[in-house]
C-alpha cells in the first residue's frame, strides 16, 4: 500500500512540477540548476522531483544539490550526506557559521530571520556563481505562496504573491520555484514515505513568524467555508482580471496589450436582454 501511495503521490507532484515548469518556462536546454537543499521536507521534495524531471530528459539540464551547514546548535548533517552519497546526485556541502553572526547582530527581542536569510542567500549566490549555475531552485510550495499573498494583502496593501520564476536584480541567475503549486501536506507525506533525512528547521531556536502563523490559521478557517479554498486561491493567482483591479498602471498596460493576448471575460460580464416597460415618465423638456 505504501509503495502504491508513494508512486501515486510522486506522479501527482511531478505532474504539478512539470506543469509549472512548462507554464512559466522555468527551465531551458543547457541550464545548470543548483537546487538549494536546506534539509527540510520541501527542499528534499524539490531535489527528488527535479532529479526525476532531469532524467526524463526534456528539457536537458544539469542538477547540482547544495546544502549549507549554518552551524546551528545540535546540527547533524551526517544522515543528509549519507543519503546524498547513495542517491548518485552531484552535491556540495558548504559550512559557514552564520548562526554566530546572526546572534551577534540581532538586537534582543528582534526577529533574526531577515538577517539569517540574507546571509544564506549571499553564500548560496556566491556558490552558484563558482559552480557556473544559471538557475537557483528553491522549495517554496503552495502554502508559502498563499500565505505570502495574504500577508501582502492584509498587512502591506499589495496584491502580490510569489513568482514561480524571476531573474535576480543583477541579472546573474534565474531563481525558480517549481513546487509553487504543490500542497505542503502532500510534500510532508511524500517525505515521510521516501524516508528523507530531515533536518529540523527549529535548531536556531528563533521564534516562528507570528503573522505568517496567523495567516496559516486563517487559511484553515477559510477551509470551513470552502474545503477547496487553497486550490481556488491558487487558481485565482493564475486567473487575473486586470480590468477589475484598481491599479491604473495595470489597466493601461492591459489596454495596450498586443492583439495576441485575448480579452478575459466570463458569461456574467455579458449583459442579458431583459425588458422592463416604463410605467411612469417625467416630462421631457
Ligand atoms: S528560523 Fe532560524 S534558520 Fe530559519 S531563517 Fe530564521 S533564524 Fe534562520
Amino acid at each position: 500500500m505504501s509503495d502504491l501511495e508513494r508512486s501515486t503521490l510522486e506522479r501527482r507532484l511531478l505532474d504539478r512540477v512539470r506543469a509549472t515548469v512548462n507554464e512559466h518556462a522555468l527551465l531551458r536546454d543547457g541550464d545548470r540548476v543548483m537546487a538549494c537543499l536546506s534539509g527540510g521536507k520541501d527542499s528534499w521534495g524539490l531535489v527528488h522531483l527535479l532529479e526525476r524531471l532531469r532524467r526524463q530528459g526534456s528539457p536537458r539540464f544539469e542538477l547540482i544539490v547544495v546544502h549549507l551547514d549554518q552551524r546551528q546548535p545540535g546540527y547533524d548533517g551526517a544522515p543528509l550526506v549519507a543519503y546524498l552519497r547513495q542517491s548518485g546526485l552531484r552535491f556540495e556541502i558548504l559550512s559557514e557559521d552564520t548562526y554566530a553572526e546572526v546572534r551577534a547582530k540581532t538586537p534582543p527581542g528582534a526577529a533574526p530571520c531577515a538577517k539569517c536569510s540574507s546571509l544564506r542567500r549571499g553564500i548560496l549566490y556566491t556558490a552558484a556563481e563558482r559552480l557556473g549555475a544559471t538557475v537557483l531552485a528553491l522549495g517554496h510550495h503552495r502554502e508559502d505562496t498563499l500565505e505570502t499573498f495574504l500577508l501582502n494583502v492584509i498587512f502591506t496593501g499589495r496584491l502580490q504573491a510569489m513568482p514561480a520564476g524571476y531573474v535576480t536584480d543583477d541579472g546573474r541567475f534565474r531563481v525558480i520555484r517549481p513546487l509553487v503549486t504543490c500542497a505542503e501536506e502532500e510534500l510532508a507525506r511524500f517525505a515521510a514515505l521516501e524516508g528523507f533525512p530531515i533536518i529540523p528547521c527549529t535548531l536556531c531556536g528563533a521564534r516562528a513568524d507570528s503573522k505568517r502563523d496567523a495567516v496559516g490559521r486563517l487559511l484553515e478557517q477559510l477551509e470551513a467555508l470552502n474545503p477547496r479554498v487553497r486550490e481556488s486561491m491558487l487558481a485565482a493567482l493564475g486567473n487575473v482580471r486586470p480590468t477589475h483591479l484598481l491599479d491604473g498602471d495595470v489597466a493601461r498596460a492591459w489596454e495596450a496589450r498586443p492583439a495576441s493576448v485575448p480579452a478575459k471575460s466570463s458569461p456574467s460580464d455579458r449583459p442579458r436582454r431583459f425588458t422592463a416597460l416604463p410605467v411612469l415618465q417625467s416630462d421631457w423638456p
